[in-house]
């Protein structure tokens, strides 16, 4: 690089400062608070609160935390279901001083007993339905809806304690996937936060409409549907649904928000959902980050949806949500791969070679990030901080984040992402670390002996994770096992991180090095269950059988299969569920097919309780209490 060269992309490329934030999430909060008190701030489950309301509830639960001890640097979790309650204990955590840990209430007991165990919580707030799923052991926890709380809740003071955040403190450490066997908590300050809810308030939340909340807090995505619409005076529209499931229900029946925020994959799923007024009216600007946005899901969108905008956001959990952005509006040229642009405010990009040097743009190196938005570091692991949070070579006393992320920049000075530099893998947009955390998981089965987990994408823009075992008595290929063993990863690991596939195979396949050779390891056969396949005999189990394997994409799928066992995924289950409501017109809740997932079970739960008269609005199949 020459001189001029070298200014461009650390300088020029990097000219981010701006105005600080006017305050943190906190105060600016409070601040819409009295600008706005009587408008909706959230909407639940068919109920509204209004700012003011919302900020007393936030106020009481802020009052109670301090007197149970929470104080700065506390960390609070939140074991709670998406809803109102939710967004207040954010909101009052920080006002009693600590920062909240979110958990989520699916996750296995044991995740949920770590998380709180490895953080150092203080104490978490939950609900007594939750609160008898969980193991002992795992701390203080809080049912708020409790009578002795609750009466507490209602008799503590409706003003807020006063204590006043600091920019150094501790908003939220969220907990991500670990690359040594466990998964690590990123502890995010105010500031930080504040920078980005700040620069994504005046960037997405501009005019009504509000933002759908369908994800789950312990994803740091779901900062931007929360905190932009509460700084900037519109409503938070929550789905009591979740997932994909959630947010095409809510952009079905409510629509016109401002902005929505989704992984990639949530593109052609909605495109496929929502009839074409339905879908130039969902949101006017869809932020779209977790991932590589490839440009023919963009293109496609906006020829059906032309008034609105795709924003390509780009951001590791360890330097806030977000932190480059790039945006296409109908009739942009869009590339195959859409870049992540160009940094926010008070941040730097630097792409850098192996002994930190800037490369020249068109040049692939490894990203890294400065500015306020970097992260204190890993709770309670100082080597793993050390190693990722490194001194930045062109600001003295500044860290900077190693991401991982191999990137370029453009000619023009966009930043485009070219994939990572391990083996950390993204699949619906979860942060998966297959040979770290998930390996670690599988090997610890008393049966295997030695164990890969990697993800493949065997069909196009559907990468799954597959385990390959080989047990400590060899069997050959036994689908019992494989389900076994994926039945225990079931109950250590998140839904996302559980492998589609066990395939139990002899050996390894080796490089003539000794390493395993991943080009040899076999797709994994997801032909069903073991044994001659059982015919439907029913109306309703021949028209499953077929939905199943179209969505699916297998040949033929038998009445005893499992849609999971087959490597169906949340994502799939809405597309069937889809299928299930146009050609049989029955409403199937996700739940019911967690609980009835083989062709069999399914077809029982709709027979037991379709109506026998034709319906003009899809029948509701009830949950089993
Ligand atoms: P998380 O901490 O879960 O937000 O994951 C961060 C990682 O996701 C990044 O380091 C990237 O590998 C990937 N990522 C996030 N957003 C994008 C994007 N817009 N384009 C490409 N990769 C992305």
């Amino acid at each position: 690089l020459d001189e001029a060269e070298r200014r461009r992309v650390l300088v020029e490329w990097n000219d981010t400062a701006r105005e600080l934030p006017r305050g943190l999430v906190p105060e600016l909060f409070e601040a819409q608070v009295a600008r706005t008190p009587d408008a909706v701030a959230v909407v639940a489950e068919g109920a509204q609160m209004s700012y003011a309301e919302l900020d007393e509830r936030a106020n009481r639960i802020a009052q109670f935390l301090v007197g149970q001890g929470v104080g700065a640097e506390s960390i609070v979790g939140l074991c709670l279901p998406r809803g109102v309650d939710m967004i207040a204990a954010i909101l009052g955590v920080w006002k009693a001083g600590a920062g909240y840990l979110p958990v989520d209430p699916d996750y296995p007991a044991e995740r949920i007993a770590f998380m709180l165990r490895d953080s150092r919580s203080v104490l978490a707030l939950t609900t007594e339905e939750i609160l008898d799923e969980l193991p002992a052991g795992r701390g203080r926890l809080v049912a708020l809806d409790d009578p002795l709380t609750a009466t507490q809740l209602a008799a503590a003071p409706a003003m807020s304690p006063g204590v006043v955040a600091e920019r150094e403190g501790l908003a939220y450490v969220i907990y991500t996937s670990g690359s040594t066997g466990r998964p690590k908590g990123v502890a995010v300050t105010h500031g930080g936060l504040a920078n980005y809810v700040t620069w994504a308030a005046d960037a997405y939340g501009k005019g009504a409409g509000g933002a759908p909340l369908h994800s789950s807090l312990a994803f740091d995505l779901t900062v931007t549907s929360v905190l932009v619409p509460l700084v900037s005076g519109t409503a938070v529209v929550v789905s009591p649904a979740g997932g994909a499931e959630g947010l095409a229900e809510l952009v079905r029946d409510h629509g016109g928000f401002a902005m929505a925020k989704v992984v990639p994959a949530h593109l052609p799923l909605l495109s496929e959902l929502l009839a074409d007024d339905r879908m130039a009216s969902a949101a006017r600007t869809w932020v779209v980050g977790g991932e590589a946005l490839p440009g023919a899901a963009v293109r496609q969108w906006l020829e059906r949806s032309p008034d609105s905008v795709v924003v390509n956001e780009y951001g590791p959990t360890e330097t806030v949500v977000g932190c480059c952005v790039f945006e296409v509006a109908a009739g942009d040229p869009v590339d195959d791969v859409v870049p992540v642009g160009r940094p926010i405010a008070h941040t730097r990009l630097y792409v850098l070679d192996a002994h930190l040097r800037p490369v020249a743009p068109g040049v692939v190196g490894e990203l890294y990030i400065a500015g306020v938005q970097v992260a204190r570091g890993y709770v309670g692991r100082p080597g793993l901080t050390a190693e990722r949070f490194v001194a930045c070579p062109f600001e003295s006393g500044l860290r900077m984040y190693r991401t991982g992320d191999l990137a370029r920049w453009s000619a023009g000075g966009q930043l485009v992402f070219a994939g990572r530099s391990d083996e950390q893998v993204k699949i619906r947009g979860f942060r998966i670390e297959p040979g770290g955390e998930v390996q670690a998981v599988v090997a610890a089965h008393p049966q295997v002996a030695q164990s890969a987990v990697v993800a493949r994408e065997d069909v196009p823009g559907d990468t799954r994770l597959i385990a390959y075992v080989v047990p400590t008595e060899p069997i050959g290929p036994d689908a019992e096992l494989g389900k076994a063993i994926r039945e225990f990863m079931a109950r250590r690991l998140p839904e996302h991180m559980v492998p589609s596939a066990v395939v139990v195979l002899d050996a390894l396949p080796l490089t003539v090095n000794g390493k395993l050779h991943r080009e040899a390891l076999p797709a994994p056969d997801y032909s069903g269950a073991a044994g001659p396949r059982r015919e439907p005999s029913t109306h309703e189990e021949k028209v499953l059988c077929e939905v199943f394997a179209q969505t699916l994409g297998l040949p033929e799928v038998g009445v005893d299969d499992d849609f999971f066992e087959l490597g169906g995924h949340s994502l799939l289950a809405v597309r069937l569920i889809n299928q299930i409501r146009a050609v049989l017109n029955v409403e199937v809740p996700l739940r019911v097919l967690l609980g009835a997932s083989t062709v069999a079970g399914l077809a029982q739960r709709l027979g037991s309780q379709k109506s026998a008269r034709p319906a003009l609005r899809p029948m509701r199949i009830q949950e089993e209490s």
